[in-house]
């Protein structure tokens, strides 16, 4: 039996899975790590202390799994997307914190981009609109804020990466400095049409070439872990951003299949194939992956930012239940919202509406209220959003999607997965393993280093847990549709000055 090791790095833990060559998972170990948040509007990682969890929870995975580490045919990373560290070539050290996709502080620097009429430049060849998330701001602030920044990485003594690189690095004994393509099209630095870092994008953004990794497949040889990782040389053949890896891990691999993540937020992932659509209605296109030498492939992409932290508000803010699980048996306690609409524009709104002053609003409200009434608006209001992204992606696409398949923390809800058939109109499907960023990875590391030998094998792997199909007629879901954008329109421009 030959073994697969995923490396999950994960915005607030990093988690190991020991999977056996059928993909069966035998044993994991998981660490979380400290947020920063150093100002509002500011999070950053301790890029070292994330190294600590992925060597440890590695470690304790593959004990717990009673394996020879001998056995391991290959490891898979997936990780948070965007995030960037800067570190020291001779001697390995960071010398900035990471700078994490949450943070807000180049805000005004991509404003002043897009007034200066650069959005069309940018969009055109890294699919992606001007916004804070991606790397490309936070690489170009880390290197005015360290002491010669810039001489030092045009002369070849910095070098940087999304945290998949950083990880490679440190697998690798600091030998190989690569990333991949999934992860590089979220820097905002690569044409997405070619595959490689852009000279005009390093010039408007003043990132010098020689700091960057070289860019390489998804699957297939990318390094090799040193014997101090594992005490034995292990051949790293998988790299993948978290969500393309959630995408391949429930086979979304023909043209138009489509998987959501409910997670913290919710990520919503259309595979397009070989073609890169430019989305019509401000989704974004990303690489999903490139497998050995074969052509890129593309998706489009759409994020819900309050997904599973509308139920934790409920939690933290409300104090309406105790724990997450529990909005399920309130929610429950009444046949529907009873008129409430809750828009959980806690932080604005992303895709397709991109309204940063949009704020939360509770609307529709009675002396009968309670707060059963706000626990389903709540889980209403995750499916809402998550059918404004679907709606989006369809006119995109100009198809309508058959099946929408289904992952994350969230997902255990099966009211939650109801409701969102009901408003969709369209069958959900949950697999019996929702750990399908973990499992993206393992397939890509076991497809590079030749455990399988293609795809086709991998086509069995996929099982339905349940399949949800809407139980609403027609005309009550364009009803509830309807109260929904009425609501979303209360929410927008709250916050003037934005
Ligand atoms: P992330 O990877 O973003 O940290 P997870 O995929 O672990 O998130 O999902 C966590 C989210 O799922 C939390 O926001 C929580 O509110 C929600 N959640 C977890 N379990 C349940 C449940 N049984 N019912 C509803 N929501 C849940």
């Amino acid at each position: 039996m030959k073994y697969i090791l995923a490396l999950d790095q994960g915005t607030t833990s990093s988690r190991s899975i020991v999977y056996d060559e059928n993909l069966k998972p035998l044993a994991s170990s998981q660490k979380e790590f400290t947020q920063h948040f150093p100002e509002p509007g500011r999070v950053e990682h301790d890029a070292a202390e994330i190294w600590e969890t992925v060597r440890t929870t590695a470690q304790e995975a593959v004990a717990k799994a009673g394996i020879d580490a001998r056995s391991i045919a290959s490891i898979g990373i997936t990780n948070q997307r965007e995030t960037v560290v800067v570190w020291d070539r001779r001697t390995g050290e960071p010398v900035h914190r990471a700078i994490v996709w949450q943070d807000r502080r180049t805000a005004d620097y991509m404003s002043a981009l897009r007034e200066g009429g650069k959005e069309p430049l940018v969009q055109s060849r890294t699919g992606l609109l001007l916004d804070p998330y991606f790397s490309a701001s936070k690489l170009h602030w880390i290197l005015r804020e360290i002491p010669n920044g810039r001489e030092r990485a045009a002369a070849g003594e910095l070098a940087a990466g999304t945290v998949d690189s950083w990880m490679l690095s440190n697998l690798t004994g600091g030998k190989t400095h690569a990333t991949d393509v999934s992860n590089a099209s979220r820097t905002m630095l690569m044409n997405i049409h070619t595959g490689a870092w852009d000279p005009e994008l390093l010039a408007l953004f003043d990132i010098p070439a020689p700091l960057l990794p070289q860019i390489g497949p998804n699957s297939g040889p990318l390094g090799t872990a040193e014997a101090g990782f594992l005490g034995t040389e292990i051949p790293i053949c998988g790299a993948v951003g978290d969500q393309q890896s959630a995408l391949f891990g429930q086979l979304c691999t023909k043209p138009g299949l489509v998987k959501c993540t409910y997670g913290t937020g919710c990520f919503l992932l259309v595979f397009t194939g070989p073609d890169a659509v430019t989305s019509k209605n401000r989704l974004l296109t990303t690489v999903a992956w490139k497998i050995g030498g074969g052509p890129l492939q593309y998706a489009i992409e759409g994020s819900v930012f309050m997904g599973g932290a509308s139920i934790q508000w409920l939690r933290d803010g409300l104090g309406i239940i105790r724990s997450a699980p529990e909005v399920n048996a309130l929610a429950a306690s009444v046949g529907d919202s009873g008129g409430v609409v809750l828009v959980p524009a806690f932080t604005g709104l992303g895709a397709p509406y991109w309204d940063a002053g949009a704020r939360g609003a509770l609307l529709g409200m009675t002396r009968g209220t309670t707060a059963a009434h706000i626990a389903r608006a709540t889980l209403d209001g995750i499916a809402f959003q998550v059918a404004d992204l679907v709606e989006a992606m369809q006119k995109d696409s100009g198809a309508k999607i058959s099946a929408l398949r289904v992952d994350g923390g969230a997902c255990a809800s099966d009211l939650l997965m109801q409701t969102q058939a009901d408003i969709l109109g369209t069958p959900v499907e949950r697999p019996t393993n929702i750990e399908s960023t973990a499992l993206g990875a393992a397939m890509m590391a076991g497809l590079g280093a030749g455990v399988w030998r293609d795809m086709d094998a991998l086509s069995e792997i996929r099982s339905v847990e349940r399949r949800f199909t809407p139980e609403t007629a027609a005309k009550s879901r364009k009803a509830r549709l309807k109260l929904w954008k009425r609501a979303v329109k209360r929410a927008q421009k709250w916050e003037i000055s934005k």
